[in-house]
């Protein structure tokens, strides 16, 4: 078998046009969706990361505002402008982008933004309304997964899904989101025992680590549908050095996998698409 592709940048355009359409609607009613994302320091990942940001937005006709601060900003600073953001009725979705240089508390600056405006989905009100079934804001990786599934028509009712991967941002909501849709899950994580025979039950196989070739053929249910969220580089030396890659082993997966994620092009651009309809969302609740 050779799996069908899961095209990420395809859905994201379909996103992306569902957001403009969006965005022109609240216009005219005289409202201008506005995202304000705070960078601080010069992560020059996350510089790329800020600029994509700004990027879409615009392309979407979301207002972006970036705001810089120096490294060496005082944890007060961060949460006045945090505090600004919260209270400024024209700015409808605060991200500050992670990490944090050392010194601020990644936690304490995410539980400033006001929940309504945590368009990241990383405050614990939001985090919470996902453990409980409440409405809230997802985070926007797990979330462009789940979309992806739906994209496909798959009915996750009762099948089995296993998530390799328990951080907060990815494998932790991502496993909430298959339960609330019914699936039976596995969480796997970097203490598993025998991580392969979990995986071979997966009728969902999310893989969110961050290692490269995680996942082999051998691990993977014949027909599965396989989401690769993992982000990784091609060691120098091997044909492709540099090259972005995921967790999954994409070209022997892709003969036993019913679907699968490419990497490029599959998770990653559902990320970014996902933070607009985020935006869009919390500047259509906070305006109704
Ligand atoms: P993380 O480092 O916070 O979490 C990694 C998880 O993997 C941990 O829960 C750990 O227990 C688990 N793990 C580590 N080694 C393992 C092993 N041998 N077997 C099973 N589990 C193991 O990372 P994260 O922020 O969740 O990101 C995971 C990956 O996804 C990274 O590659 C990251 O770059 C990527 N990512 C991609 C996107 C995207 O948009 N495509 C977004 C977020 C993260």
């Amino acid at each position: 078998m050779t799996a069908r592709l899961i095209d990420g940048n395809a859905l994201a355009r379909e996103v992306r046009a569902e957001v403009a359409g969006r965005t022109a609607a609240l216009r005219t009613r005289g409202v201008n969706p506005h995202l304000a994302i705070v960078l601080v320091g010069d992560n020059p990942a996350s510089q790329v990361y800020v600029r994509h940001k700004m990027a879409d937005s615009e392309a979407t006709g979301l207002a972006a505002t970036l705001h810089r601060l120096p490294s060496d900003t005082p944890e007060p600073a961060l949460l006045g402008l945090i505090a600004r953001l919260n209270a400024d009725p024209t700015v409808h979705g605060v991200l500050v982008q992670l990490p944090l240089p050392d010194g601020l508390d990644a936690r304490a600056v995410i539980s400033a933004i006001d929940p309504r405006k945590d368009v990241d989905g990383f405050h614990v009100a939001n985090a919470g309304a996902l453990a409980t079934g409440l409405p809230g804001f997802r985070p926007c990786t797990p979330w462009g997964c789940l979309r992806m599934l739906d994209a496909i028509g798959l009915a996750l009712r009762g099948l089995q899904a296993v998530v390799i991967g328990r951080s907060n941002i990815v494998g932790k909501p991502m496993a909430l989101m298959l339960l609330e849709r019914h699936a039976t899950v596995t969480i796997c994580h970097s203490a598993t025992a025998d991580l392969a025979a979990l995986t071979r039950q997966a009728d969902v196989l999310v893989a969110a680590v961050g290692r490269r070739h995680l996942v082999t053929a051998d691990m993977v249910k014949p027909g599965a549908v396989v989401i690769d969220v993992g982000m990784n580089r091609v060691p120098d030396g091997e044909p492709g050095a540099g090259r972005l890659c995921g967790d999954v082993d994409f070209e022997a997966v892709r003969d036993v996998a019913g679907w699968i994620t490419p990497v490029p092009g599959g998770v990653g651009p559902m990320t970014r698409a996902m933070l607009l309809a985020n935006t869009i969302e919390a500047a259509e609740r906070q305006t109704a």
